[in-house]
């Protein structure tokens, strides 16, 4: 993981761009800001139960209270009595993976929240601080960093070293014989398409032997999701900007999206963003798959005597409930022998890869990932199943010592249909 990081933020012989301050009134922006999250932040049991922090995979690895949901949302409330500013809390926003865990276990969401009409949302509320400490000129240096080199690559800085740029944006697909343009494209994330790239490749060949016809962007950017969880807003809509008028400058109908991050920037901010111009329909690949599995179209029939468990990318199952198919998908490959946890237990299972964490705290997301290797050991398995490209590389170094190995879910249905892969999981 530290090396993923250190490499990503290396200086590098490309010039940075800096990020402008924006002409911004600190004082108005806080108030705006307190005006918005007022009734979050009262509406927090913040004296009572603390069910939430208890589900925290920053809170369960480091026990810091400042570091927490309940915290997070006392703040505001400090904030709003003129007990500190947002120069005296930034720092602590960072320790947040934006894995939605204290969304789901928060009373409101459990019990109150139809009789209130209200929803704990944690997630935006870390992103809209993070957001302010940007616009008023506070910045964390390796997000500062990254983001820079994210603006001036089009692309994350995923390998730093290595050619990360348009020119390569879509060298994972090489031999594979996918179009430009048409109906479907596939949308490929910086860390598979750089990094990873065993990944697109597996989910490119799935889709082509169930004859799903697709084809690749134009000119691809990066989502501007991480962008926009780290807090730099204007750089996340100004990506969005590009890939949407990308989109529609080719004539596509629909968004194919193997990474979970991608499909929340997809569905949560670019209809924020657009409104009804954004009128694309965002389809994730694993639904897809399992479909195809279901109606015939593709069926496992090669093998894997592996003893296997599912982790449940945050962004798939606490935030979008997306956790029957990767199952389904699992449960249709001979050989496995699937160690599985019922997906509710899952909430507070993290890799600790999301929301920037891994970019300015690898330590904190090395904790994390390890504590979510520990789960699997426990359950006695050879092999940790992922559906998220970005959750891959820091439980692979977690997992290495346990001799648990993480391969993704594409790439082992590919496996098992017969799909000689290729491309890199990632240097070792
Ligand atoms: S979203 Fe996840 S990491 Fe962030 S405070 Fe809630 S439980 Fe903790």
């Amino acid at each position: 993981m530290s090396e993923h990081h250190a490499h990503g933020t290396e200086p590098s012989s490309i010039e940075l761009l800096p990020i402008e301050l924006l002409p911004i009134d600190t004082a108005q922006a806080s108030s705006d800001f307190v005006d918005e999250w007022r009734n979050a932040a009262y509406n927090c049991y913040s004296s009572g139960h603390k069910f939430c922090r208890e589900v925290c995979p920053v809170m369960q690895v480091t026990r810091n209270e400042t570091w927490t949901p309940t915290a997070f949302h006392a703040n505001v409330v400090a904030m709003d009595k003129g007990e500190l500013d947002i120069a005296d809390i930034a720092e602590d926003y960072v320790n947040c993976t934006q894995c939605g865990a204290c969304e789901l276990r928060c009373p409101n969401t459990l019990m109150l929240g139809d009789f209130y009409r209200f929803r704990t949302r944690t997630v935006d509320l870390v992103k809209a601080v993070r957001t302010l400490a940007v616009d008023t000129g506070i910045h964390q240096p390796q997000w500062k960093t990254w983001n820079e080199l994210t603006d001036a690559r089009s692309h994350e800085p995923v390998l730093g070293e290595q050619p990360v740029g348009q020119d390569s944006v879509r060298e994972w697909a090489d031999g594979l014989d996918i179009p430009i343009g048409g109906d479907d494209i596939l949308f490929v994330d910086c860390e598979a398409a750089f990094y990873r790239t065993s990944v697109p490749r597996a989910v490119a060949q799935i889709l082509q032997m169930a004859g799903h016809e697709f084809g690749l962007m134009q000119e691809q950017w990066c989502c501007g999701g991480p962008a926009a969880e780290m807090g730099y807003r204007d750089q996340a809509m100004r990506f969005a900007r590009h890939n949407l008028d990308n989109w529609k400058a080719s004539g596509a109908k629909r968004i194919l999206v193997l990474d979970p991050h991608d499909y929340i920037s997809f569905t949560e901010d670019y209809p924020k963003y657009f409104g009804a111009e954004f009128d694309l329909e965002i389809v994730l690949v694993l639904e897809v798959v399992a479909e195809y599995i279901r109606s015939g179209a593709l069926t496992p029939r090669v093998a894997i005597e592996k003893t296997i468990t599912y982790h449940d990318p945050c962004r798939l199952n606490k935030r979008k409930g997306v956790w029957k198919e990767p199952r389904e998908i699992l449960r249709s490959i001979p050989g496995l022998t699937f160690n599985d946890v019922d997906h509710v237990t899952q909430w507070s299972y993290c890799s600790g890869g999301g929301g920037g964490l891994a970019i300015e705290k690898p330590e904190l997301t090395a904790l994390i990932s390890g504590a979510r290797i520990k789960k699997a050991s426990e359950l006695s398995v050879d092999t940790l199943v992922s559906a998220c490209p970005w959750s891959e590389r820091p439980l692979s170094a977690a997992g290495e010592p346990e001799n648990i190995d993480v391969v993704d879910i594409h790439e082992m249905l590919a496996e098992s249909l017969g799909i000689t892969v290729g491309g890199s999981r990632g240097a070792r």
